[in-house]
């Protein structure tokens, strides 16, 4: 089926500047495995996210996430745990199991739907010794507003705080720094359907330089130069083609920003935010969908179905949550999880494109608007 209005419709440089930069690929003949344009665009990184950080590309945010739970904590043996909401998506949780560590759900807050800080604190201060770690989402790439205070809580328990950022790149937190800046490291998508879009890429940006050489180390086979594999490692690079449609994207990516925020206001303007509730952050983020929420369950199927008949494509995220998947149903689940599934339940993601035209955007609003006043 296709839609008047698409769920997500990715910009990309013009051909013709991607055909030029291919050309010096060919040029220089390297085509992948650290070349000149993946430096460049790693420089790049750093360069946006702010003075003192290391920035490691990698071929997809999984691969990242799995680079990141080795690097800062090694494998485990099946017995220890990381925190992880379970709102979040799969690859997180997988990430934690692939390292031989098991998923810890705790639930989420129903306003911000970020993972709830007391969950985390009541698991840790519980006397529970088998915590090895914190993989915070910033839900939906929003910067979460309590960052400052998961960081005391992670720095008080001595246990690392990673935070899968995927969808965050471009996103600030409450206090204007990047997303990317928090935790001992954060992990970007740069995935075709989110706001920063290279096709298949991402990156993991960290103060701690040491942890940059190894998450590289750890995507080229676990090699150290000169000795061979000294690590755990895969094969995680990322291609200088995509590192040239990064360094594109990069030079017009504040606009595209500016735009998809102007969308998600606009929607929160004309509709009454009584019925309509926006996560706060939401606006001061990257915006890769407008995530809505509805009072009841009932509402939402409406509005949803409202949505879907005139022609707009939205969707439903994160949902199903990670704890109702199959493969993570015997996980354990720290408290209940009744914010989740609370949330899953109201929920509409809302598409955004970067600059989503007015007819389009009205055609939102009146689908919005009219699925709440049957
Ligand atoms: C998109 C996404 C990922 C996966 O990113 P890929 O680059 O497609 O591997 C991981 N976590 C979250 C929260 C995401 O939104």
């Amino acid at each position: 089926m296709s839609f008047e209005v698409p769920f997500i419709r990715p910009v990309f440089p013009e051909s013709r500047l991607i055909g030029y930069d291919f050309d010096r690929i060919v040029e220089s003949n390297w085509y992948t495995n650290f070349g000149p344009m993946e430096r460049k665009f790693s420089e790049a990184i750093t360069d946006y996210i702010g003075e003192g950080f290391h920035a490691a590309t990698f071929n997809n945010a999984t691969s990242a996430l799995l680079a990141v739970v080795q690097c800062v904590l090694g494998s485990g043996d099946g017995t220890r745990s990381i925190i992880v909401p379970s709102f979040t998506f799969a690859a997180g949780p997988a990430a934690i199991e692939w390292n031989g560590y098991r998923p810890l759900f705790i639930d989420i807050d129903v306003t911000t739907l970020q993972p709830l800080i007391a969950d985390a604190e009541a698991a840790l201060v519980s006397g529970r010794t088998d915590v090895a770690g914190i993989l915070l989402c910033n839900t939906f790439g929003i910067g979460n507003a309590e960052i400052n205070q998961w960081q005391q809580l992670a720095r008080r328990f001595e246990v690392p705080l990673m935070v899968d950022s995927a969808a965050g790149f471009g996103s600030r937190y409450d206090d204007a720094t990047r997303v990317g800046t928090a935790g001992v490291c954060e992990v970007f998508s740069f995935h075709a359907t989110k706001p920063f879009a290279i096709g298949e890429g991402g990156a993991v940006v960290t103060r701690d330089a040491d942890l940059a050489v190894r998450l590289r180390e750890f995507q080229n086979f676990g090699f150290t130069p000169g000795i061979g594999a000294t690590a755990l490692g895969l094969n995680g690079k990322l291609q200088e083609i995509n590192a040239a449609i990064g360094l594109r994207q990069l030079e017009t990516f504040d606009d595209a920003v500016a735009s998809r925020q102007v969308i998600a206001r606009g929607y929160a303007e004309r509709v009454d935010p009584a019925v309509f509730g926006f996560p706060p952050g939401l606006f001061a983020s990257s915006v890769c969908f407008a995530s809505v929420l509805l009072p009841t369950h009932a509402l939402r199927e409406q509005v949803l179905s409202t949505l879907l008949d005139a022609g707009v494509e939205a969707r439903v995220y994160y949902a199903p949550a990670v704890h109702a998947q199959p493969r993570f149903a015997a996980a354990e689940r720290f408290s209940g999880l009744s914010g989740t599934e609370s949330v899953v339940s109201r929920i509409i993601a809302l598409p955004v494109h970067q600059n989503m035209t007015s007819a389009a955007m009205g055609r939102v609003v009146d689908a919005l608007n009219r699925g709440t006043s049957k």
